[in-house]
């Protein structure tokens, strides 16, 4: 079942690919070309650029993570409280940038982000929640069908003198609508991308960042641990994922995907037993 949505997805999205006339590969902007080089790029291959990630991840050099405790001593305004929170603001800030220049570096994070982000695309995941954001956009939507409606019409009853001119108007509106709705489409696009990316950083590291996983709360300015649940992780270790439920559905599809490469790697390895 999930197999025959699967191939439906990838048929649609090759399909409207190919009727596109625009199939340069552009460096700056994904294009449809972009999806017809992705369609070719099953679970089992999306699995073996995860797994190469995750040990490309674990080979490489992580820097230390900065605590509250670092920044602290640089602000002097404020009740300690406030300082409190804003240093710890600043130590996120300051390991999410440390995050991305690590990430930069894996060969591997570009596959997947392209492919995680398209399976975010079909799962309608860059669309604004917001409900004043999507009203906007239906009703351009509707507007926009009024408008090349009429101009259609317009065509259909021009006579010959102004037959040129009433054509001229459609194409130009066409133009114009297609150009919304691409404008429409990289802005999912971009939305979905930095969800995928997120969900990535989490899926490769997914121990809290205030424990580091060892599940106590450690005593100020020292390494031990006070024998209290971490407030941060609530004594679980792990980080919460991001996103929620779509964190959840994307991470469930790495592993899925994961474990369709493994799979295939084992069945090339054990020849003998498909044949038994
Ligand atoms: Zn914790």
């Amino acid at each position: 079942m999930l197999m025959n949505d699967e191939k439906r997805g990838i048929e649609e999205a090759y399909t409207s690919a190919m009727t596109s006339s625009n199939l340069r590969v552009e460096a700056d902007r994904p294009s449809d070309a972009d999806v017809i080089i992705a369609a070719g790029w099953n679970q089992s291959r999306i699995g073996g650029a995860l797994l190469r990630l995750h040990t490309e991840w674990d080979a490489s050099e992580k820097p230390r993570m900065a605590s509250f405790e670092h920044f602290l001593p640089s602000l002097k305004t404020g009740t300690p409280k406030e300082r409190k929170v804003r240093a710890h603001a600043m130590a996120h800030q300051h390991n999410l940038h440390e995050m991305g220049i690590l990430l930069g570096k894996l060969k591997a994070l570009p596959d997947v982000r392209r492919e995680a982000t398209m399976q975010a695309m079909k799962w309608g995941m860059g669309q604004s929640m917001d409900p004043i954001t999507r009203s906007e956009r239906s009703e351009v939507r509707a507007h926009d069908a009024q408008m090349l409606k009429r101009l259609r019409e317009a065509v259909a009853n021009a006579g010959p003198e102004c037959l040129d001119d009433r054509n001229a108007e459609l194409v130009s509106a066409t133009e114009e609508v297609n150009a919304r709705r691409r404008a429409e489409e990289a802005e999912d696009r971009e939305h979905c991308s930095e969800k995928a990316i997120a969900v990535i950083r989490w899926w490769l590291s997914q121990s809290c960042p205030v424990c580091q996983g060892t599940k106590f709360q450690v005593v100020e300015g020292t390494h031990r641990h006070n024998g209290k649940a971490c407030g941060k992780c609530h004594g679980t270790g792990c980080s919460e994922i991001p996103h929620d439920q779509e964190g959840r559905r994307l991470a469930g599809w790495f592993d899925q995907c994961v474990e369709r490469a493994r799979a295939s790697i084992g069945r090339r390895l054990r020849p003998g037993r498909m044949e038994a």
